[in-house]
């Protein structure tokens, strides 16, 4: 017998009768002994509907309405999955985030989980109760709802076996696993059976979205073996797990992209100390993240410098140069909206040389451009152009032999 938390997201929760069909999983693992913790999302499209909501009454709603607003979405499918499983005869019962405890800052819509309190949740499996508790939401100090941004649902399961020392996290989806990259975007892509969280990490920072980053994070530090699955086949799924117990030793594991990236270049700086600091001081005092930096050295004693920033932060972080070009007597700004980041992340990069070199190639036997490069020690990131998306990650899939080969023609 094992705990076990289980988090439906919300596609796998999106109608009455996937409700229906999650309770009857549920009453599976129920029967085998286990207790269970249930994490669900809103139903699918549901949190999308909401901030639309929101979009016609304000241009700018304030982020505490917001979380107010967002947080009823997993209201929702609490109390649905929970009805479903007392039809079922068993016994369950359900809590928003606020009432298992679940606390956070006070960084409304981003909020990040700094402490539970589980005694109500043992007290209930204690007593043979099936716990069902809403994604994605918590509660500041003064009791004000919070949320934990898009994806939060992956990170309140893994905050809750990580409290609770679960023998597992398992996180079903629409997809048996984690892929070598999209599979909808590549359906050669091949199942992990297993990755490691450093991996998973970067995959996730880099824009597979299969988890969110913090519920990776959480369960990198506090060793919660976590397992992404899907909720309509049966499947081992894949493990995400530390080097050590890692069954794959492969060089590269996926590919990730991320089309949410914007690029912008201050041209013709003064080459001077302090630059960086006087283009980046203002964009990052205007809460704007910056991903990709390189500055060029030019032609006489100028600089280009280059950074990307999220696409939401495009038009923000445009103006804001506007006015530190004019300061610093730079030349001017220039951008370009229609980028993609794509990233090969493996750990046996480490270990091998070349692999930088047969990624090029393989864009240049394409004709692909690359704008900007970063590498670490596990992944190489490039950008290009926008519309060579597909392209590049197929080329990419197949030079480093990740395709299925039961897939293949
Ligand atoms: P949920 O609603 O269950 O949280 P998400 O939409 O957040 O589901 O995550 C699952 C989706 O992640 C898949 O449908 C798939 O398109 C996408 N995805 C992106 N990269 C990967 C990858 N490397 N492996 C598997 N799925 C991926
Ligand atoms: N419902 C939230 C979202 O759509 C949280 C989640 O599904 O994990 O982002
Ligand atoms: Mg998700």
């Amino acid at each position: 017998m094992a705990l076990i938390v289980q988090k439906y997201g919300g596609t796998s929760v999106g109608t009455t009768e996937r409700i229906q069909q999650v309770a009857k999983k549920v009453a599976k693992w129920r029967s085998q002994g286990h207790d269970l913790v249930i994490v669900v999302s809103a139903m699918s499209g549901e949190t999308n509907r909401l901030m639309t909501l929101a979009n016609e009454i304000s241009h700018r709603p304030l982020a505490r309405e917001l979380d107010v607003l967002l947080s009823t979405g997993e209201q929702v499918t609490i109390a649905l999955l929970t009805m479903a499983l007392l039809e079922l005869g068993l016994d369950a019962k359900s809590y928003t985030g606020a009432q298992v405890h679940i606390r956070t800052d006070d960084v409304h819509c981003k909020a990040r989980i700094t402490e539970i309190d589980h005694r109500k949740i043992r007290d209930d499996l204690a007593n043979g109760r099936i716990v069902v508790v809403a994604g994605f939401q918590g509660a500041d100090e003064h009791g004000n709802i919070t949320t934990l941004g898009r994806g939060g649902s992956d990170t309140t399961a893994v905050a809750l076996a990580a409290a609770l020392t679960a023998d597992e996290c398992q996180i079903y989806t629409d997809v048996d696993g984690v892929y070598t990259t999209d599979p909808r975007v590549v359906p050669e892509a091949r199942r992990l059976k297993s990755v490691t969280y450093e991996e998973m990490l970067e995959m996730a920072s880099l824009g597979a979205k299969v988890l969110q980053i913090r519920s990776v994070e959480f369960a990198s530090k506090y060793s919660v073996p976590l397992r992404v699955l899907s909720s309509f086949e049966d499947g081992e799924g894949t493990l995400i797990t530390s080097e050590e117990e890692s069954m794959e030793q492969a060089l590269i594991s996926g590919i990730a992209f991320n089309k949410d990236e914007a690029k912008l270049t201050v041209v013709g700086v003064p080459d001077q100390p302090g630059v960086a600091h006087r283009i980046l001081g203002p964009v990052g005092r205007a809460n704007i993240e910056v991903d990709m930096i390189i500055q060029n050295v030019g032609d006489n004693n100028t600089t280009d410098f280059t950074f990307t920033v999220h696409r939401n932060d495009y038009e923000k972080a445009e103006e804001i140069l506007q006015e530190v070009a004019k300061e610093l007597g730079a030349k001017q700004v220039t951008g370009d909206e229609k980028i993609v980041k794509l990233s090969l992340v493996g750990v046996g990069m480490r270990s091998h040389a070349g692999i930088a070199s047969t990624m090029f190639e393989t864009l240049a036997n394409e004709a692909i451009n690359i704008k900007m490069i970063s590498t670490s020690e596990i992944k190489i990131s490039v950008v290009i152009e926008e519309k060579y998306l597909e392209l590049g990650v197929r080329a990419l899939h197949s030079a480093f032999n990740l395709e299925d080969s039961k897939k293949q023609q």
